[in-house]
């Protein structure tokens, strides 16, 4: 049978009822536009801080709609953000601070999860990295070396041999481990998340798109939500808002699901440790081992769609399923004649520096927060409880991080943005492929092109 395309995403058995939508004009303390992560997760630490908050979140479709309910959920301490840039504008300390709050938000998600009763599949396995060829494995021991001097505690390189016995990916030359991380169900995280803001106070509008923000409202063509505070949440959605055509790049993430391994094909591959697991191509994979026994595994087919375009529910083409089911035929062989289940896609938000932000003005009592550059899962949650203190006017460990307030310039216009990208994303194909030759160390069509994507 041909795999299923869209429908949002596999992580979904069915779609799905909406809550109502805004029935009219309202008025609440705070509106949250957006009800994925970040915006939940702001919701359920105002509420918490403060109980009395009038709080109403007002999302386009439901809770979970975006990449909140698509994503490949690696719940890690990966960085949503430029390590080196924010060190040179605000300090190494502040950054070093960043990092293990990023790491500790890990487990705040899993304790949450446990306290608040929202199962999420959640196993902290840590994250496994593999290196395919002699270029990816000179970087892994840089990477590890550079996370371990930005204060990822624990973090370890592995043989072969080692990386092998977790997961017995093919050809792997090098592996590195990192305990903070979690597979996560990603949908289930962020419906459950909207069961407890609701269960705490919260009032979720769905199928209400807010069309525009002003300071003070909300417009949605049901009617205006009228607050002091408006806090947009939608991450990889902005460029759609008036205004904001060019804050973020929608980056394209497409991922496909397996049906379910037969137990001898498991025995072969091992993965008995539910690790994330990734490699170092430039056009690198990102996968996990589901609750249910499949793979779902993840990668950038096609990154970015003209004039900030964005797919319909999560649809994605044969040419882009073909290509995922070759990455993971060629990373695990023991998969052949495993059928596919499912292919989608979604997106995330990249600012023009692939720096996130966490922003709050008190005088127009407007604020944001996303740009996560695909490190979302654990980010939002940071962000979520960081735009809590700035509009609670709380001055805290969390709003002294680096990334608050931190402002990226804005991306090219049309035509450059899409040929820039294009043209950024062959280069990367290119350099993988010098790579896979043997060479020993990073492709330059790589490093010139880091050089663009990195840098303001
Ligand atoms: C395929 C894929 C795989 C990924 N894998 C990982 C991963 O493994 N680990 C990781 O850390 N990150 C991953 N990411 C990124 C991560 O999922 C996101 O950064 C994170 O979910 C962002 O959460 P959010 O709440 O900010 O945005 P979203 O979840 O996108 O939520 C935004 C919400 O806003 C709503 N919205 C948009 N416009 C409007 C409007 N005008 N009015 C009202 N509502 C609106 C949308 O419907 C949506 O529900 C992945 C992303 C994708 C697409």
């Amino acid at each position: 049978m041909a795999p299923v395309s869209g429908a949002v995403s596999h992580w979904f058995e069915t779609l799905p009822t909406p809550r109502p939508s805004l029935p009219g004009d309202r008025d609440a303390d705070v509106c949250i536009v957006g009800a994925g992560y970040t915006g939940l997760w702001t919701a359920y630490y105002l509420k918490r801080a403060d109980p009395g908050l009038r709080i109403s979140v007002v999302e386009a479709r439901f809770a979970g709609f975006g990449a909140s309910g698509r994503n490949g959920g690696w719940l890690s301490g990966l960085p949503p953000g430029h390590r080196e840039l924010l060190a040179e504008q605000h300090g190494r300390d502040g950054v070093i601070a960043w990092q293990r709050m990023l790491d500790a938000a890990v487990d705040e998600v899993i304790d949450v999860a446990a306290r608040d009763g929202i199962d999420a599949d959640i196993v902290k396995g840590g994250n496994l990295e593999v290196a395919r060829n002699p270029a990816q494995a000179k970087r892994l021991r840089a990477e590890v070396e550079e996370d371990r001097r930005w204060g990822v505690d624990g973090i370890e390189l592995l043989s072969a041999a080692e990386a092998a016995d977790r997961v017995a990916v093919d050809s792997v030359v090098l592996g590195a481990f990192n305990p903070h991380c979690a597979r996560i169900q990603p949908a289930k995280l962020v419906r459950g998340l909207a069961e407890v803001v609701e269960r705490l106070g919260v009032t979720i509008y769905e199928q209400s798109p807010v069309t525009a923000i002003a300071p003070g409202r909300a417009e949605t063509p049901h009617g205006v939500l009228r607050a002091p505070v408006i806090l947009r949440a939608t991450e990889g959605f902005t460029a759609r808002m008036p205004g904001l055509r060019r804050r973020w790049l929608p980056m394209n993430s497409a991922m496909i699901a397996t049906e379910p391994l037969p137990q001898r094909v498991w025995d072969n591959i091992g993965w008995v440790g539910r690790e994330t697991l990734g490699d170092l191509a430039h056009g690198f994979f990102y996968a996990q081992r589901t609750a249910d026994g499949r793979i779902a595994l993840g990668g950038r087919a096609v990154p970015y769609r003209y004039a900030s375009g964005i797919d319909r529910d999560g649809a994605v083409g044969q040419d882009t399923i073909d290509y995922l089911t070759g990455v993971l035929r060629t990373v695990l062989p023991q998969t052949r004649g495993v059928p596919i289940a499912h292919g989608w896609c979604g997106v995330l938000a990249v600012p023009r520096d692939w720096t996130g932000t966490v922003r709050f003005d008190p005088v127009t009592g407007i604020g944001e927060a996303g740009g996560y550059v695909g490190h979302g899962v654990t980010a939002a949650n940071l962000a979520g409880r960081t735009l809590a203190d700035l509009v609670l006017k709380r001055s805290t460990a969390l709003t002294a991080l680096p990334w608050v307030e931190h402002r990226s310039k804005a991306w090219e216009p049309e035509p450059l943005r899409w040929l820039g990208v294009r043209g950024l994303y062959t280069a990367y194909k290119i350099a993988d492929r010098h790579e896979a030759g043997g060479r020993a160390a990073t492709s330059p069509v790589a490093r010139l092109a880091d050089l663009i994507t990195r840098r303001p």
